[in-house]
């Protein structure tokens, strides 16, 4: 049994590194965070444990996200990463695994080579790349194949990838860098400038997650934010409201929408017609924005659903494309 090769599928994303074996389903799920000393460049810790050292971290030590907006931004640690997760998920033991890895649609023909070149040197003994909204279809369980336009909306951290999907390709797409973390940043940015406090990153995502809402409803959730007063410098706690963290998210959750709507213009009317009938499917940790699905159906007057897994969309998907490896590493090589 261990003499075989494994064949193992990876969604790198910006903000969480998912891997599946197949057989086995998802073994590791994990931030794309490495902890690495500043001085020696040695790396401390990688992914949860990295993760955790954000902010809190000594002088000498840096916590980095070696992706950005879905490509790579850092080769060296990327590798290291991959490598590092690779090797949790106990699948390089006596031969190397074969990967699939899904790649955002809109990339370059270089930022394409480096994820290749990351995922071989990290010990992979062949690499087959898909399309990341291919990907977040097939996981959300859509007909990818069938004649028929699916929409898929996947909402990560750096990037938010819209596709129209039939026949086993992809119809149209658009790729915005507005995502989880321009959320993030809107949020800090809203608390410094109204209420005076400064607040971190992770601060930021915490409240998103716990009262962050795109559409207006009855209940007002309220979050105790810690920061430092920006008039004394001291650490002080105050109280933020749901209806504040909606107008600080409101800009970007506009654009999303607004992407959206470009993409179905750019839609053939026989396929924007079966969208506009079938619906339209969130993926990725966006897709959890409480409401974000109510006020994409308003806005659009198309129906619209958070897929089942939003966040293990783009993994189970590409840990589907494995049973067609062959042909994609086919492909691949063709290139
Ligand atoms: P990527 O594929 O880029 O790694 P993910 O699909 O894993 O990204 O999603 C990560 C993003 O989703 C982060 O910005 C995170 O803050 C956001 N997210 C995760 N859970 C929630 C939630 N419950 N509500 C809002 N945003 C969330
Ligand atoms: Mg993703």
């Amino acid at each position: 049994m261990g003499l075989l090769s494994k064949d193992v599928a990876i969604d790198l994303g910006t903000a969480n590194t998912i891997v599946y074996v197949k057989g086995k389903g998802i073994v590791i799920r994990e931030p794309s965070v490495v902890a690495i000393d500043r001085y020696t460049g040695r790396i401390v810790a990688v992914g949860n444990e990295a993760d955790d050292m954000i902010g809190r971290t000594p002088e000498n030590i840096i916590a980095v996200r070696p992706m950005k907006d879905g490509v790579i931004a850092d080769f060296d640690i990327t590798q290291s990463m991959i490598k590092n997760f690779i090797h949790k998920a106990n699948v390089a033991s006596v031969l190397k695994p074969r990967v699939v890895v899904c790649i955002p649609s809109g990339i370059t023909e270089v930022e394409r080579r480096a994820v290749e070149d990351a995922i071989i040197q990290a010990g992979a003994k062949d690499v087959a790349l898909v399309e990341e909204p291919m990907a977040a279809a097939m996981g959300a369980g859509l007909p990818v194949n069938k004649a028929t336009g699916s929409m898929v909306v996947d909402i990560g951290g750096g990037t938010t990838e819209v596709a129209v999907i039939s026949m086993g390709g992809i119809v149209s797409s658009q790729s915005i860098r507005i995502a989880g973390d321009a959320l993030d940043s809107a949020i800090v940015n809203y608390i410094k400038k109204n209420i005076g406090i400064n607040i971190g990153d992770k601060m930021a995502e915490q409240i998103k997650m716990e009262i962050g809402s795109a559409y207006e409803d009855n209940e007002e959730g309220v979050f105790d934010v810690r920061g430092r007063d920006m008039s004394t410098g001291l650490p002080k706690t105050v109280q933020v409201k749901e209806s504040q963290i909606r107008e600080a998210m409101k800009e970007n959750i506009e654009e999303m929408i607004e992407s959206i709507k470009m993409t179905l213009e750019h839609t053939p009317p026989e396929l924007a017609a079966d969208v506009m009938e079938r619906g339209i499917t969130l993926t990725g940790g966006g897709a959890l924005i409480k409401g974000l699905d109510k006020l994409v159906s308003e806005v659009t007057k198309i129906p619209t659903y958070v897929a089942e897994y939003p966040l293990d969309c783009v993994a189970l998907g590409t840990g589907k494309a494995l049973d067609d490896i062959k042909n994609l590493l086919a492909k691949t090589k063709i290139r």
